[in-house]
């Protein structure tokens, strides 16, 4: 068993303040895997004193000396891949080659991509040439509490890591409780990297606990949160006391737009790109909407392509579904499956219980409803599990009503070969991305959400911008 209590609290691993053991579980056995401790208050205090104490000095130095320490970071990531993709198949379930693959590697492009942007990036602009002598100076919020779910973890620590540390911010994240191994491996790394003491600091802890005592901290400028509607709206509200900036990235239930002159791989594509780890993903296209044309063929495909995903072990290699991360969300999802029945949606792949040949472990079988309304539970609630909605719908405007009739808005999908259509959608569609065609977004493109999937943007320098404050500067000396 790993036995990791400490924090990484200025620049050294420290023992908790007060020890409070917590097991991590193998969502593939259902075991534990890990012993972490919670931090409290004290622990909490100790690392935003040092994030605090280390601001100025780190505010002071040069993009290009932060810069080469992000560079000697992605060094070190790129030399302890495979420990990172193991410590996160054990702890949140995705299988060994896919964490190889798709978690750990995004780390890479993100850490890339926020070097690549810093070169480029201007920390003091001139307002225009009809004001010569302003300036506007873009400097770091100041010190950031970094609050990141389990789904994506390298994902996600690296979108904030990356982009605060070229701002100059100085951090305290706080991991998912539920995928704390990965962040204090990748915690070892900034420290073999070399950044200066108290620029990083990590605390364990859960939501209620270090979560809820950074949101509410007078010392915390910023809170960045990727992670439920639910919790960023607890965020939001303990942190307006203080009136710190809140920087959110939460859920989403996303329509994939399926026209009749859609390619042939269309729908096989959805099908996939919705299973992917495990359902898992705050983008996911979980609702289908198909023209009816070609209804009851795609229905017919998205069975398929659903029954033909297997299931298994995170630990083996091999390109099948792994399990959801833990029992809480795999007793969700059969409420949520069971629900689909009840409001009487047709179930043509998967349902409720576990995949045949397994009696333990979140194992859950990919799932496809058809002929689903918008109204009904499963196209409302993000379920974030291997389940799609399939929901016919005729006219384009009908297809954009149903897209943008959710309380979310991250990112939208659009399967068709009518060029001005599918740009007509892009404007349209109110999320804060749109993939047409199966395209993924360039390197560095922003990701974020609106409506209640969030108000923040992550990657590229879009992403260091959310960390930097605008200061307008009149009367600046001619240089
Ligand atoms: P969660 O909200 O339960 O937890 C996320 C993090 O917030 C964890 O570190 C948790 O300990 C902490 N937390 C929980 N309650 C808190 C509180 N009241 N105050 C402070 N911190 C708190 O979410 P999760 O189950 O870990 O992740 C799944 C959710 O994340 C999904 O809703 C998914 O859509 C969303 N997500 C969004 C994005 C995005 O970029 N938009 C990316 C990935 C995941």
């Amino acid at each position: 068993m790993i036995e990791k209590r400490q924090f990484y609290i200025n620049g050294a691993w420290v023992d908790p303040a007060s020890p409070r053991d917590h097991q991590v579980i193998d969502p593939s056995t259902e075991e534990p895997c890990a012993v972490i401790s919670m931090g409290d208050q004290a622990d909490t205090d100790a690392a935003v004193a040092a994030a605090k104490a280390a601001l100025p000095g780190w505010m002071a130095t040069s993009p290009e000396d932060r810069i080469a320490l992000l560079e000697k970071l992605l060094a070190v990531y790129k030399g302890r891949l495979d420990e990172l993709a193991q410590a996160t198949s054990m702890e949140m379930g995705a299988p060994i080659d896919m964490a190889r693959q798709q978690q750990v590697m995004a780390g890479v492009g993100h850490l890339t991509n926020f070097i690549r942007a810093a070169k480029a990036f201007d920390f003091i602009r001139p307002l225009g040439d009809h004001a010569p002598s302003d300036r506007i100076i873009l400097e770091a919020v100041g010190v950031c509490a970094l609050i990141t779910p389990w789904n994506w973890p390298e994902n996600q620590i690296t979108l904030k890591f990356g982009a605060a540390a070229v701002a100059g911010c100085t951090m305290v994240l706080k991991p998912s409780e539920e995928s704390p191994l990965n962040a204090m491996l990748f915690a070892e790394m900034v420290d073999e990297a070399g950044f200066p003491p108290g620029v990083f600091n990590l605390v364990n802890g859960d939501g209620t606990g270090v979560g809820t005592q950074l949101s509410g901290h007078p010392d915390v400028d910023m809170v960045s949160f990727t992670g439920s509607t639910r919790a960023g709206t607890a965020i939001s509200k303990n942190a307006a006391d203080t009136l710190k900036k809140v920087h959110l990235e939460l859920g989403g239930k996303g329509a994939n737009l399926v026209f009749a002159d859609a390619d042939e791989k269309a729908v096989k594509r959805g099908v996939l790109h919705m299973m992917n780890n495990t359902g898992q993903s705050c983008n996911a296209p979980s609702r289908m909407l198909v023209q009816k044309d070609i209804y009851e063929a795609a229905v017919e495909t998205a069975a398929e392509v659903a029954n033909g995903i297997s299931v298994d072990l995170a630990s083996k290699e091999g390109r099948h579904m792994g399990p959801v991360v833990n029992a809480t969300q795999w007793g969700k999802i059969q409420d949520l499956i069971q629900a689909g029945i009840d409001e009487g949606a047709r179930l043509v792949a998967g349902g409720t219980g576990r995949p045949e040949g397994f009696n333990k472990g979140y194992f859950v079988k990919p799932t496809v409803f058809a002929d689903v309304n918008n109204q009904m539970t499963i196209a409302r609630t993000e379920i974030f599990g291997p389940v799609l909605s399939i929901i016919p719908f005729e006219t384009e405007e009908e297809a954009l009503e149903i897209a943008n009739d959710t309380v979310y808005g991250l990112t939208n999908y659009v399967q068709s070969t009518d060029g001005e259509r599918t740009n007509r959608l892009a404007r349209q569609l109110r999320s804060g991305m749109v993939e047409i065609n199966g395209q993924s977004r360039g390197a560095g493109a922003p990701f974020g959400g609106m409506k209640q999937s969030g108000n923040g943007r992550e990657g590229g320098a879009y992403g260091i911008e959310d960390f930097l404050e605008i200061k307008s500067v009149a009367g600046w000396a001619a240089e």
